[in-house]
């Protein structure tokens, strides 16, 4: 609570009566902390990839190694955290224009979910077929709504991507997709890891793992689903989680029509 004393003032003169102001702030301190938790977050997130590029550099440098192999090795590292930089720092941005309410771009268009879906399947097809995960649409088509084409394709890259990263090789990866006069509702299942029940609440926070070191193999940068719901909230949509240990995973998107 703030306090505010101030006497009151009549007739240009001081009396002797008080006003005391009382200041509920418990919301700024909390935004203040959450504003606060996150540039330490991301100042710890951006720090470690860049250490870990100094130390091989100055490894290189100061023991002169030539040796071929080893210098592949040193570079593929180097590289990998440089890419990762990239992602974070882009996901960062991504995720304060959410924030700013101002989204990527002004204009939602006529989407054709089912096609746009089978475009993201194509982006993202060479590292399914990398663990020989297959992809499937099914539900009715064809189906429109009006959003925005970037943040549509960011929500669901991000789900689908993480439904591939979090599974083992030769399992599948479906999307649904159902309409009634109210709502779309998209549907994304995986045959993964599942997620703990005691973590679910907890993934959508910025830089929330489950298994951080599972993560960051996988290349992710925690802010993945942080973007996924800032986009369904904009939207006045909602999202679902359903996940069994061991046996997968299912998000649950709901997409209003009409959104006035
Ligand atoms: P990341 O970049 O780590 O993937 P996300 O914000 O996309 O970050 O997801 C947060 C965490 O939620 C992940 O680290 C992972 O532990 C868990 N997660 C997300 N999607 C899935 C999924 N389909 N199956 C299992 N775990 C998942």
């Amino acid at each position: 609570v703030r306090v505010y004393i101030n006497r009151i003032v009549e007739n240009n003169k001081f009396s002797n009566g008080h006003i005391i102001i009382l200041e509920d702030i418990t919301l700024l301190k909390s935004l203040e902390n959450m504003r606060r938790d996150f540039i330490a977050n991301v100042s710890h997130e951006l720090k470690t990839p860049i250490t870990t590029i100094k130390g091989f550099i100055e490894t290189i440098q100061v023991n002169k190694i030539d040796d071929p192999e080893t210098l592949d090795h040193f570079y593929s590292i180097i590289s990998e955290e440089s890419d990762r930089l990239s992602r974070l720092v882009s996901d960062i941005l991504v995720l304060s224009q959410l924030e700013n309410k101002s989204g990527f771009e002004k204009k939602a268009e006529y989407l054709q979910l089912d096609q746009q879906i089978a475009q993201i399947f194509d982006i993202l097809k060479l590292s399914a077929e990398g663990k020989k995960i297959s992809m499937r649409l099914s539900g009715e088509k064809p189906i429109m709504l009006s959003f925005m084409p970037d943040e549509f394709r960011q929500m669901m890259i991000n789900l689908i991507d993480n439904a591939i990263k979090y599974s083992e090789p030769q399992k599948a990866v479906e999307v649904i997709l159902t309409q009634d006069d109210e709502e779309v509702r998209i549907e994304v299942s995986d045959q993964g890891y599942g997620i703990p029940t005691k973590d679910i609440d907890r993934i959508f926070e910025r830089f929330y793992r489950v298994d951080k070191s599972r993560s960051k193999e996988k290349g992710g940068t925690g802010l993945g689903l942080a973007i996924v719901k800032h986009i369904i909230y904009n939207n006045h949509g909602k999202i679902e989680v359903n996940s069994e240990l061991g046996k997968g995973t299912t998000f649950i998107i709901h997409l209003p029509k009409t959104r006035n």
